[in-house]
């Protein structure tokens, strides 16, 4: 990434809340982790149904998502009730349950950037669905994010990582200021639509599990450079919060700065970024392709 000395040894951190049980428990844990440190983070909120038991289906369809459910406890990490949810429970509302979750979020600096209105559709369709169905999923999300924050959002980041040409045609008409859509190495503008993207390039705990996530997360940030840790309210708001906490002692030791990502999209020198189109590509530990 950039080598700018304001660019040197920072550290974002995006929180994505992908279910009702990591909205209404882990973001209260994560508020409280952060405070301690006095750290400001980025959080991407799922708006709208938590459909998590439909990927009761994809476990059934997709070997590679099996491996992944049981080599992180997913029921574990995401309780009973949020494997039935969409399925044998109705789907309850994710951030628009909880207002008051969304204020304290922002009450407390933190920044605040739109995820997803059904974030379990998404992953599992958006590639089938027709491109009026991406746009009312859009419409609905962004009215939602509305509802609660009083502001339209100045951020997408995509559900699971997947986009495809008609997502980021949308997108365009969005205007956003940045895109948090990838798993890219470093941030570069999205051809066409002439956005920044500022992906999340170190890996997750749900991917490489502890304490392998600490060890490779560290070993990375050696390179003093400007990275984005992309955190799940669900894990290291949830089981996983422990070492979350040794990982930012750890980070914090080494003289990392943290910030929001959009404080590192004011630093990014925007003239000197790469311009090109996003691909698709199968990323360790994951069980379908991400953007890079
Ligand atoms: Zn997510």
């Amino acid at each position: 990434m950039p080598s700018d000395d304001k660019n040197k040894k920072v550290l974002g951190i995006k929180i994505d809340v992908d279910t009702y049980h990591g909205m209404k428990n882990g973001v209260p844990r994560l508020l409280n982790i952060l405070g301690n440190y006095d750290i400001k983070s980025t959080f991407f909120l799922s708006i709208g149904p938590d459909a998590s038991g439909r990927a009761i289906l994809q476990l059934i369809k997709n070997p590679r998502f099996l491996k992944k459910m049981v080599r992180t406890n997913a029921v574990g990490l995401y309780g009973l009730r949020t494997a039935l949810y969409g399925t044998l429970l109705p789907s309850p509302m994710i951030a628009l349950s909880f207002p008051e979750i969304v204020q304290e979020i922002l009450s407390q600096g933190h920044e605040v950037q739109f995820h997803a209105w059904d974030h379990r559709r998404w992953q599992d369709e958006v590639h089938t669905r027709s491109t009026q169905w991406i746009r009312d999923w859009f419409e609905k999300g962004i009215r939602g994010f509305a509802e609660l924050t009083g502001q339209t959002p100045s951020a997408f980041g995509a559900p699971a990582w997947a986009i495809d040409d008609r997502v980021m045609e949308i997108l365009k008409d969005y205007r956003f200021d940045y895109l948090s859509c990838t798993r890219a190495r470093k941030p570069f503008i999205h051809e066409k639509i002439g956005v920044v993207e500022i992906p999340s390039d170190l890996p997750c705990f749900e991917e490489v599990g502890v304490p392998e996530g600490i060890t490779s997360v560290t070993s990375i940030l050696k390179d003093g450079d400007m990275h984005v840790l992309p955190v799940h309210a669900e894990v290291e708001g949830g089981i996983w919060s422990s070492p979350f906490i040794e990982l930012i002692e750890q980070i914090k030791n080494t003289g990392y700065r943290f910030t929001t990502l959009s404080e590192i999209r004011k630093l990014l020198p925007v003239d000197k970024l790469a311009v090109r189109k996003y691909r698709m590509e199968l990323l360790p530990g994951r069980s379908v392709p991400c953007a890079v």
